[in-house]
């Protein structure tokens, strides 16, 4: 927004600038004979004077009476000039010869030199010299003052827009980051507020649209539930009954079922996530006893595959207002996908920022993430081509839930290239 106040305030400083070039120079051109008129008629009485005090002396006392009223004039100046030292055009000699006066129009249409006629050889030039600096420096600021107000009412005139549109744009990216809640409430008697009204009315629609996809996955899955559940009962139930050949078959229908139940599971968590009822704890906690406590979840597997992990976290850390369940869902799904694409080890480091922030992040050593993927991977039921052939089990959820986990409580989670060669996975928490 700022870009375009800066470039409005160029264009009408440029504008200005060269209307004062032009404008005034053209309209004098336009009008010329009317304001040769006029300054003949401005200059006719001084004019008239000088020229009697010259004929009122002889001639060779001229150039005596022409030091005196120099002198009287100044710093206005008094020249005597014979016709051919005056450097006249054909329309000047013309006038003088017809004893009438002649005058030399400068800026602004205003006389800068009037010629008189004294007999036919002799002339009289009174001449107005340069304006001086502090002058100079005066008129030019009350341009620049006028121009200054223009762009200060411009200004008073652009603020509310800037405000609205500002306005406009934090909703649509707080809508953007699923806050589906979210309107601008910029009064409909701005001169934005028809399109408010259509933006508010557009985020209305997305919000039932996106609250109707949810509560019909969360149907779904709820519906899911039951029959697998009897499913799995049935099958195991099954396992004594059929010949022995078949009870391998048997088990790896019951572990498809199974698989099928962690589906639904990590839909229901994923679609109460944004349930808007769901309501945010906030607990103080110490993160680095949450981050050990998520570890020794894992602790078990990485010791059995022998992974080498390690915490670095700052002496002092302070403890932190947070939902522990949502971060410790975040950092779990973190740590279980780093053993899952490590090669050898993984690292968890705890930080806090310059701004009272702490940043935790997740990193290891394996195939990590290519740029154009990073943002992608945070999307629901999106995997990356190498693991599509399942082998490393997941739905594709865990980065969508983390995400989802991190930014409920005003956080952000990003992915990066981590030193060790992997991901790095990191997310922030604001204070407080
Ligand atoms: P899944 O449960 O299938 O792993 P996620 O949402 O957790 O789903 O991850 C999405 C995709 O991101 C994964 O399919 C994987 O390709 C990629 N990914 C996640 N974590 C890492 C990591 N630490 N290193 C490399 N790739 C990763």
């Amino acid at each position: 927004m700022l870009k375009i106040l800066v470039r409005l305030y160029l264009v009408i400083i440029v504008a200005y600038a060269g209307a004062l070039l032009f404008i005034p120079d053209s309209i004098v051109g336009l009008f010329q004979e009317r304001f040769m008129a006029y300054n003949l008629d401005q200059a006719k009485g001084v004019q008239s004077l000088i020229v009697r005090q010259f004929h009122q002396a002889p001639r060779e006392q001229w150039p005596a009476v022409e030091q005196d009223l120099a002198s009287a004039f100044a710093p206005l100046e008094v020249k005597l000039l014979r016709m051919d030292q005056a450097e006249l055009s054909a329309d000047e000699q013309a006038r003088l010869e017809q004893g009438q006066y002649a005058v030399r129009i400068a800026e602004w249409g205003y006389y800068e030199t009037v010629l008189a006629p004294l007999d036919p050889q002799w002339l009289v030039r009174l001449h107005a010299p340069p304006d001086p600096l502090d002058i100079n420096l005066l008129s030019w600021g009350v341009t620049v003052l006028i121009g200054a107000a223009m762009l200060g009412c411009l200004l008073l005139w652009v603020w509310p827009h800037w405000r609205d549109l500002e306005r406009l744009k934090e909703t649509a990216r707080r809508l953007g980051q699923g806050q589906m809640a979210e309107r601008t409430h910029i009064s409909p008697h701005s001169n934005i507020g028809e399109l408010a009204g259509v933006f508010d009315t557009m985020a209305s629609d997305l919000e039932r649209h996106v609250n109707q996809q949810r509560e019909l996955l969360n149907a779904v899955s709820h519906e899911l539930r039951t029959p697998l559940t009897r499913l799995d009962f049935g099958l195991v139930l099954l396992f004594d009954e059929v010949p022995p050949a078949s009870r391998k078959r048997l088990l790896e229908l019951v572990g498809h079922v199974r698989e099928l139940d962690e589906l639904v599971l990590e839909l229901l968590s994923y679609s109460r996530l944004y349930n808007a009822d769901h309501a945010r704890e906030r607990v103080e906690v110490s993160l680095l006893e949450l981050v050990d406590s998520v570890l020794g979840g894992f602790a078990e597997e990485l010791d059995g595959r022998g992974i080498q992990w390690e915490v670095r976290a700052e002496g002092n850390l302070p403890r932190f207002v947070l939902d522990p369940r949502l971060t410790a869902r975040a950092v779990q799904n973190l740590v279980r996908n780093a053993m899952r694409y490590c090669d050898e080890s993984l690292l968890l480091r705890l930080r806090l920022e310059d701004d009272g922030a702490c940043l935790l992040t997740v990193e290891d050593d394996g195939i990590g993430i290519p740029v154009e993927e990073r943002e992608r991977i945070f999307q629901p039921f999106y995997r990356l081509d190498r693991s599509r052939d399942r082998n490393t089990g997941g739905f594709g959820l865990g980065l969508a839930i983390s995400r989802r986990s991190i930014e409920g409580q005003g956080g952000t989670l990003t992915v990066a290239q981590s030193a060790l060669g992997g991901a790095q996975f990191r997310i922030r928490l604001p204070a407080g």
